[in-house]
């Protein structure tokens, strides 16, 4: 079939007027000028968009569809070890069917906003075979805490990959430097550089209290749920995953979630750091908590791909990126809306290592497509990050999707 549109945004050089895209199957097989694309696939179904621009679908680079139903639920906390406690606690009314349709849901509400593609961090990898046919397209990470049975370590990441084998795309998710041990960051690493990683790294200050000073009340929270703490007070939340001084021989697969709390020793050691990871921020998640700003630019300057993210709707209010992008331009004006797109499209693209089938519109790529209106009054791009409505018209992997309002 042929899709037209008044642009297309490929990402893979300059907007097309009056463009068209040639899908076959589940891939883009040609992409140009609309007389052009019809005259090379004369005989095609031919899908008018009309006044729309069609753009690459969206890749949420970091995301929890657990916690969806939590919407509204937990207001600002006086401090991030708080809100952990309040997280915990409407975490235990809940039932494996409540996280089922909770993530259910989030699929939904993700696709209304034109995500195509989600990297989602699952609590419960043990309930991905009860979401066989998810309607776009998803990495499941299983997040692993070992803090109350450090000495399980191994079993549970053995334990995470059986069920994750039900998905076609997978990693794992080590939690964060305080709940998770050492011993089980290395056992997520020795599966071996095709699983991805992703975690959370320096995300509050109480995150750079409790490993730098020993301090503060995550710190004290940790101890009185008895962590072993001998890794506090010497070493700021990245040193210790790098292993300082010097760093460690990283894996390349590693995605970051945050990095906000970052000291000048940090940025010296970033700079050292030869294997440039992914970093995925959160705009939205961070303005909830009233993180340190996130230094977008001084990472990318150091070869850092910055991703954009919408963590979950417990620190979040929905699941939409071009909020999360309007976000972003809030707090750094300087960077171009391009820029912040790619933050969208190609940049987590690359971090999910499908820079050649995902994030552009392109031949050879997935037919993942999305398409919003488009009014063609100043910068293109501008107007795609101001786009606050509900998408149009999707496609995932070649087929037509229907958006349905479930959530809200
Ligand atoms: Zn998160």
């Amino acid at each position: 079939m042929i899709v037209r549109a008044r642009v297309v945004v490929t990402m893979d050089g300059a907007p097309i007027k009056n463009g068209a895209v040639a899908v076959s199957e589940d891939r883009v097989v040609n992409v140009g000028k609309f007389p052009e694309v019809s005259a090379r696939h004369s005989g095609e179904k031919i899908i008018d968009l009309g006044e729309q621009v069609l753009l690459p679908g969206l890749i949420n680079a970091h995301c929890h569809l657990d916690y969806t139903c939590l919407r509204g639920k937990i207001s600002r906390q006086k401090s991030f070890t708080d809100w952990i406690r309040a997280i915990n606690a409407e975490k235990s009314k809940l039932s494996p069917q409540d996280y089922v349709t909770s993530i259910n849901e989030g699929f939904a509400e993700a696709k209304q906003f034109g995500t195509t593609t989600i990297a989602n961090l699952t609590a419960f990898p043990e309930l991905i075979r009860h979401l066989p046919d998810t309607p776009i397209r998803t990495w499941w990470f299983a997040e692993l805490i070992d803090v109350r049975s450090p000495e399980r370590a191994k079993e549970f990441v053995a334990l995470a990959i059986e069920s994750l084998k039900s998905a076609q795309n997978y990693g794992l998710a080590p939690h964060a430097l305080f709940t998770a041990s050492k011993n089980l960051y290395q056992r997520c690493e020795e599966t071996g550089n095709d699983v991805l990683l992703t975690t959370h790294l320096a995300e509050s200050r109480e995150e750079m209290q409790m490993f730098r000073d020993g301090s503060g009340p995550l710190c004290e929270f940790m101890n009185s749920i008895g962590r072993p703490m001998d890794d506090c007070g010497n070493q700021t939340p990245l040193e210790l995953f790098l292993g300082a001084p010097g760093g460690r021989a990283l894996p390349t697969c590693w995605i970051i979630a945050h990095l906000n709390e970052l000291t000048e020793s940090d940025f010296e050691l970033l700079e050292k750091v030869t294997a440039k990871f992914h970093v995925v921020h959160s705009p939205r998640s961070h303005d909830y908590f009233d993180h340190s700003p996130f230094q977008s630019e001084r990472l990318r300057r150091l070869g850092f791909n910055i991703c954009l993210g919408t963590d979950s709707l417990a620190s979040n209010e929905s699941l939409s990126l071009f909020a999360e992008m309007r976000a972003f331009q809030r707090s750094d004006p300087e960077i171009s809306p391009q820029k912040i797109f790619e933050m969208v499209t190609v940049n987590p693209a690359s971090a999910l290592r499908q820079q050649n089938t995902l994030g552009r519109i392109s031949p050879g790529f997935r037919a993942d497509l999305i398409a919003i209106p488009c009014r063609e009054r100043g910068n293109l791009f501008g107007e795609i990050v101001a786009f606050d409505g509900e998408v149009d018209w999707i496609m995932v992997n070649g087929r037509t999707q229907s958006i349905q309002s479930t959530c809200g």
